[in-house]
This record gives structure tokens, C-alpha cells and sequence, in this order.
């Protein structure tokens, strides 16, 4: 059995920096104080390790509950190449069971279409990292706006690898635009579980070159 089961999610949670909830708080556009428990959320996952610490995180804070509806939305058509994508899928579905029994979740998985990406990244000068996340948090929004869910955010936030600050702009801007709750996520409690699937590299075919490349593979 792996680190990720219920009793060790539970005993972690315990040790966790708790951060009570005091007010409906924007925090530079998003929300991180919450005076009550979300009815609803949509959390865009792109690994199993993260969608553990993000649920950690957002319990530890009171922001979730067994009734909290949650959704996990696999949109990462970034990943390259496609047994890679299934892996971190895979990863993430051999998880689920045990997610189920502490908590109300359900996962989504859109169709993988890499073109979606690539389409993007090749046709634009900015930041490959910047049109990256933009894509997958303007899903995130569109998916819950369509379900009509009010509450969504992103285990990339969970992530040392990541710009957290840029992230939390474009989040910023979608909020503007889609008018929803996005909820930050802490990266400070981050847990290193096990019993699953675990990526060596960022996603896409630009970071796999540069992780072989810095590997001499
Ligand atoms: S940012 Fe990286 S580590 Fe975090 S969820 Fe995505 S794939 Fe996992
Ligand atoms: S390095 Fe990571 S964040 Fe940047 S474009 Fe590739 S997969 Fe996306």
C-alpha cells in the first residue's frame, strides 16, 4: 500500500500548518481565506502527487469537506509523448479509489489532443511555459462555467517547478473574465508520496529534449 492512503492523508493533514479560515479574503485577485466549506470545485490536475497536496492543502485550511463536490479535471494535452500522458493519467486513476472514500470526487478526462498545444506554442513568441498554463487554466474555467460550478483552481500551484506568480496572474485574469472563485493553493506542505507513477520532467516535448539533453541520454 502505498503513502497516499486514507489513514496517511489524515495523520498528514493532522501535522499540517493549519491556517484557520477567517474571512472571504482576495488575495491579489484570488481567494485564499474562506469563511465557509465550498460547495463545489473544480481542481485542474496534471499529476497524482499534486492532486494529493492540493487536497491536503485545501482540507487543512477547512475549504473542503466530504460534501464538497469535487471534480479533477486531467486537461494537460502538453504532455509529450501520449505513453506519458497515460502514465500520469494512470497514476492519477490509480488513486481514485482510495479518494473516493474521504472525499466526493469525480474525475474527467477531455480527449488528449497534443495539437491543441503544439498549435499554440508554435505559432506564438511568448513564453512557451506562459501559453502552456494559459491554455489549461482557460479549460479549467470553460469547463466549470459550462457545468456552472463557481469554484475551480490548479494543482500546478502545488508545484516548486512552476512560476507561481505568473500562474497567479493569468488566474487573476480569468477570474476577471469568467467571473468565478479561483482558490489558491499553499505550496509550502508539499509531501512526497508513493506507490504510483512519477514524471522526471515537466510535460511537454520541449522539457523531455531539455531533461535528456542536461542527462547526457
Ligand atoms: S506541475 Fe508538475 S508536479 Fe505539479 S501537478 Fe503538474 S505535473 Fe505534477
Ligand atoms: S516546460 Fe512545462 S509548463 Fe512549460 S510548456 Fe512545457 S509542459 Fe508546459
Amino acid at each position: 500500500m502505498g503513502d497516499y492512503t486514507l489513514s496517511s492523508l489524515s495523520q498528514k493533514a493532522s501535522i499540517a500548518i493549519y491556517i484557520i479560515p477567517q474571512i472571504l479574503e482576495p488575495k491579489e485577485g484570488v481567494l485564499y481565506n474562506i469563511s465557509m466549506i465550498l460547495k463545489n470545485l473544480v481542481i485542474h490536475t496534471c499529476c497524482a502527487d499534486c492532486l494529493l497536496n492540493a487536497l491536503l492543502d485545501l482540507k487543512s485550511r477547512g475549504v473542503i469537506d466530504k460534501e464538497t463536490e469535487i471534480t479533477s479535471l486531467f486537461y494537460n494535452p502538453n504532455i509529450h509523448p501520449r505513453s506519458e500522458y497515460l502514465e500520469r493519467l494512470n497514476a492519477v486513476k490509480k488513486i481514485f479509489p482510495e479518494l473516493k472514500e474521504e472525499w466526493n470526487i469525480k474525475l474527467v478526462i477531455p480527449n488528449y489532443s497534443p495539437k491543441e498545444y503544439l498549435s499554440r506554442v508554435l505559432d506564438c513568441k511568448q513564453d512557451r511555459c506562459t501559453i502552456c498554463w494559459n491554455l489549461r487554466l482557460e479549460n479549467l474555467f470553460n469547463y466549470a462555467k459550462e457545468k456552472k460550478i463557481k469554484n475551480v483552481t490548479t494543482t500546478l500551484l502545488t508545484s516548486h517547478y512552476q512560476e507561481r506568480d505568473t500562474i497567479l496572474k493569468i488566474a487573476k485574469d480569468l477570474n476577471k473574465k469568467y467571473n468565478l472563485n479561483f482558490i489558491e493553493i499553499d505550496s509550502t506542505s508539499n509531501i512526497k508520496h508513493t506507490g504510483f507513477y512519477k514524471q522526471n520532467y515537466c510535460g511537454c516535448c520541449f522539457s523531455l529534449t531539455e531533461k535528456m539533453v542536461s542527462s547526457k541520454i
